[in-house]
């Protein structure tokens, strides 16, 4: 069966923000690692999202990477593509979003698409075109100081301007608000004008439905995982596919279990505290020791092996407090010292499939990347929710694994026995 709707993200954690927001629709979602190779094993499913990792890239490699991945979704027969970036708009005046939204809609021969990064259930609204972080415009939040894209202005259209090189468009809330049929009158006029990118304002989750609604008929969709919200309808109101209540796949995979924790963020060093309070396994990696060679890592492996030996799930961490890590970053390198952690998580993880773990927790965007490399996974299943954004998941490979990446400030206080808790296992950390 040809899948239906076909989505591109500009990262991994942002894909799969935005297969678990299809799933919880009622859609059944594969999510690939890359535009997959020739002779990918397509699994049946209704939706595909390929990741990417082309949020800060040059703009040119970005449009690249994305015509590539188009071409792969067409292949596969899908009917509408959507663009997903981050709902903090992260782009510079060169892109990447505006550049890849253009050389999309091009490629598709599409005269308009809307542009919503907006999820006001995650505190992300728009109004007037200004996006709001919280109570904040996007250039008062934190995001004004991003490292790689430092946000300085709220206004959509004068970020989106710079990076399309046209004049773009606006449907204001008092018409978002009214009906899909007024939203789809308003664009519309909008193309009649020449303009060919529409920024839609939404102020409540039900702004994102009806903007969804009046997506039907546009080939290429864009914005955060909240537009995604509204599509899954039109495709049953077409009578392309039944509404699946449940995630086509559930984590119902036995094998040893090991949580890894390369994250740092105050998330989760706050969950790592919770989960000691269970006397559950855990031990923790020190970069400094993984600088002096392969010891470290080999004493880690064989004191997890005796764990799982005894069907304990284990937890492995190199996560400390900020001034902890500042102090090893002076003494090995920002980067070296990442690497290092990263490194050890992944040859950590190789080892633990051998020894028959086939169930992964880990705790952090670059960790959770490393860990998927190092594990070859092409794809996977989106499975059910454990927190908002973050989902099972199982690999498409063989043999099939189970994940749940979370990226570092995602998941409640008690998330790593939440994950744990959804799985069929004799739960020794369950309440
Ligand atoms: P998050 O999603 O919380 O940002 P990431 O995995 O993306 O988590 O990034 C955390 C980075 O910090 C990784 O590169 C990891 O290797 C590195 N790291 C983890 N623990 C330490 C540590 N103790 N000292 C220095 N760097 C560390």
């Amino acid at each position: 069966m040809p899948y239906i709707l076909g989505c591109i993200a500009d990262d991994f954690t942002g894909g799969t923000d935005l297969a678990n927001t299809l799933v919880r629709q009622g859609m059944r979602v594969i999510q690939t690692s890359g535009v997959p190779p020739a002779g990918f094993p397509v699994p049946d499913a209704d939706a595909v999202v390929v990741s990417l990792k082309c949020r800060s890239i040059d703009p040119r490699e970005a449009v690249s990477q994305c015509l590539q991945a188009l071409d792969w979704l067409k292949k596969q027969g899908c009917r509408q593509f959507f663009w997903k970036y981050c709902s903090t708009f992260d782009s510079t005046p060169q892109g990447n979003i505006g550049p890849v939204a253009k050389a999309l809609l091009e490629a598709l021969h599409a005269p308009l698409t809307i542009v919503c990064p907006a999820f006001p259930e995650n505190k992300r609204s728009l109004y007037k075109g200004h996006l709001f972080v919280g109570d904040q415009p996007l250039d008062e939040s934190p995001m004004r100081d991003h490292p790689l894209t430092p946000m300085r202005d709220s206004s959509l259209i004068r970020l989106l301007e710079p990076q399309v090189g046209e004049k773009v468009g606006l449907v204001p809330w008092e018409i978002v608000r009214k009906s899909p049929d007024a939203v789809s009158a308003a664009l519309r006029d909008l193309q009649a004008k020449g303009i060919r990118f529409a920024v839609t304002d939404a102020v409540e989750d039900a702004d994102l439905f009806t903007l969804g609604a009046s997506c039907r008929e546009l080939p290429l969709v864009t914005g955060g995982s909240g537009i995604a919200l509204g599509l899954p309808d039109n495709y049953r109101k077409a009578g392309l596919m039944p509404r699946h209540d449940k995630p086509a796949m559930s984590p119902d995979i036995r094998g040893g279990t090991a949580i890894l924790c390369g994250s740092c963020s105050e998330a989760t060093r706050g969950q790592l505290a919770r989960y000691r309070a269970r006397n559950l396994p855990m031990r923790q990696l020190d970069p400094l020791l993984l600088a002096q060679g392969s010891a470290h890592v080999a004493e880690a492996l064989a004191w997890a092996k005796a764990a799982l030996d005894q069907n304990q799930p284990v937890l492995i961490y190199a996560s400390e407090e900020p001034a902890k890590v500042k102090e090893v970053q002076e003494k090995l390198g920002r980067e070296r010292s990442g690497l290092l952690v990263e490194e050890a998580l992944a040859h950590l993880s190789q080892e633990f499939v051998k020894l028959g773990v086939r169930r992964f927790v880990v705790a952090g965007g670059e960790s959770s990347g490393a860990v998927t490399t190092a594990l070859a996974v092409t794809g996977l299943h989106i499975g059910p929710q454990i927190a908002p954004g973050v989902p099972w998941t199982v690999s498409i490979d063989n043999p099939a694994i189970v994940l749940a990446l979370k990226s570092g400030n995602f998941g409640g206080p008690d998330f790593f026995a939440d994950a744990l808790n959804m799985l069929p296992w004799d739960k020794p950390w369950a309440n």
